[in-house]
C-alpha cells in the first residue's frame, strides 16, 4: 500500500531535534517513512560536513524511538530540477505522500502529481542545521539541539574539529 508510505528528505547536516519532531508527527499519520539523505555525495565542506554514512549513523538510534518502519536512502544531487523527482523515485521504495517544508521540493513533487503535506516548523530559530554549525564554530553549546545519540556520534567523528578545519583557509 503505497499510500501509507511517506517520503521526507533533508540534508541532515547534522540531524537535529527539529527533524526528530517532524518525523514523530509523520509517524502518527503513516505506517512507513522513507527518509532521503539529500546531497549524499557531499562531505567535508562548511555547509555539508558529514558523509552520507555518518548521517545514517547519526539518526539511526533516534529513529528507533519512532516506532514505525523506516528506510534511509542516500540521494545524490543531480543539479537538474526538472528530472529530480524521477531521480528520487529511481532510488526509493514506492510512495504516494511527501512531507516537506522546502518550497522547491514541494513544487517539484506537486508538479509530478504527488500529495504533499506540510509539517509545522518546530522552534526553527533554534533547531536548524545552520544554527548548530554556527554554534560549533563559535565554541557554543550545541548538544541540546540534537538527540543525545546524535551528539555522541558527532563527538566520535570529531565533527567540531572537522568543521573548524574545513572552514579555515590555508595556513601561512
Ligand atoms: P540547514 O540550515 O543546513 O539547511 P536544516 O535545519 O534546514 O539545515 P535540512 O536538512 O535542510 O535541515 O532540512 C530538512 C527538512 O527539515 C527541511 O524541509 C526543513 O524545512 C525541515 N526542518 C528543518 N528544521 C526544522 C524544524 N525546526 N522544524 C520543522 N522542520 C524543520
Ligand atoms: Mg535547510
Amino acid at each position: 500500500m503505497d499510500s501509507r508510505r511517506a517520503f521526507y528528505i533533508g540534508r541532515f547536516q547534522p540531524y537535529h531535534l527539529g527533524h526528530q519532531n517532524v518525523l514523530e508527527s509523520i509517524a502518527q499519520e503513516v505506517d512507513e517513512i522513507i527518509i532521503g539523505i539529500g546531497s549524499a555525495q557531499a562531505s567535508h565542506e562548511p555547509d555539508d560536513l558529514f558523509t552520507a554514512g555518518e548521517r545514517v549513523l547519526m539518526m539511526t538510534d533516534a529513529l528507533e524511538t519512532l516506532g514505525v518502519k523506516h528506510y534511509i536512502i542516500p540521494i545524490e544531487d543531480i543539479r537538474r530540477n526538472s528530472v529530480w523527482v524521477s531521480h528520487v523515485i529511481s532510488m526509493t521504495p514506492p510512495f504516494k505522500v511527501v512531507y516537506s517544508n522546502n518550497p522547491l521540493v514541494i513544487r517539484l513533487f506537486e508538479e509530478a502529481g504527488f500529495e504533499v503535506r506540510q509539517s509545522p516548523l518546530f522552534k526553527r530559530e533554534r533547531y536548524s542545521g545552520t544554527e548548530i554549525r554556527r554554534r560549533m564554530l563559535d565554541g557554543e553549546e550545541w548538544e541540546s539541539l540534537v538527540p543525545t545519540s546524535t551528539a555522541e556520534v558527532i563527538r566520535e567523528i570529531g565533527g567540531v574539529g572537522r568543521l573548524k578545519i574545513v572552514s579555515s583557509g590555508d595556513s601561512v
